[in-house]
């Protein structure tokens, strides 16, 4: 089943998301359908919290690394690296979110990180990321946290970010997309 992907604004976002307890047949469903989800977007990560579950899990498809190609975080803890005060390269950069569809912004993240989760069966595991998968799970992290990745921009970029969500109506609750079926990345006027 494809879900619906809630957009910047929906409470789920933006709250401490809860830990998963039951590790049973309706959360092995969950899994796959978070994969689903995320190849029809198409993304490269999902969060719970972004088709409006409150559980601290999230999904990666990614196969352009060393590490497994596609992959379930549950109860997750992330360590990374000191992030540097460089300038954001416009392009190496540039990160997106599917709950602020169509607006990518530069943001410097870690180049490595440790995950320690466990999988849909319960069991931990840990492992080690580098470049954009580093990123993809700081990314994805951060949703668990109730952060989207716009909230950590500032100055000129926080600003632009202010005025899309005016513009676009975005930062109040009940707004979502549905991969597949409409595309919020192209422009309806
Ligand atoms: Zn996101």
């Amino acid at each position: 089943m494809i879900y619906p992907i809630h957009v910047y604004g929906s409470p789920v976002l933006h709250k401490v998301s809860e830990p998963v307890t039951e590790f049973d047949d309706d959360l092995k469903q969950l899994v796959q359908d978070m994969y689903e989800t995320t190849e029809e977007a198409p993304g490269v990560g999902l969060a719970a919290p972004q088709i409006g579950l409150d559980k601290a899990m999230f999904v990666w498809i990614y196969d352009d690394h060393d590490g497994p190609e596609r992959g379930v975080a549950i109860n997750p803890t992330l360590l990374i690296e000191p992030i540097d005060t460089q300038e954001p390269d416009k392009y190496e950069d540039a990160e997106g979110c599917l709950s602020f569809p169509g607006y990518p912004f530069p943001l410097r993240r870690s180049p490595y990180a440790v995950l320690r989760a466990q999988d849909e069966n319960g069991e931990w595991y840990e492992l080690e990321a580098e470049g954009w998968f580093a990123r993809i799970l700081q990314h994805e992290y951060d949703h668990l946290q109730g952060r989207v990745f716009v909230d950590r921009l500032h100055g000129k970029t926080a600003k632009r970010v202010a005025q899309i969500m005016k513009a676009e109506k975005w930062g109040v609750p009940g707004i979502e997309w549905t991969p597949g079926e409409d595309s919020p990345y192209e422009a309806d006027e």
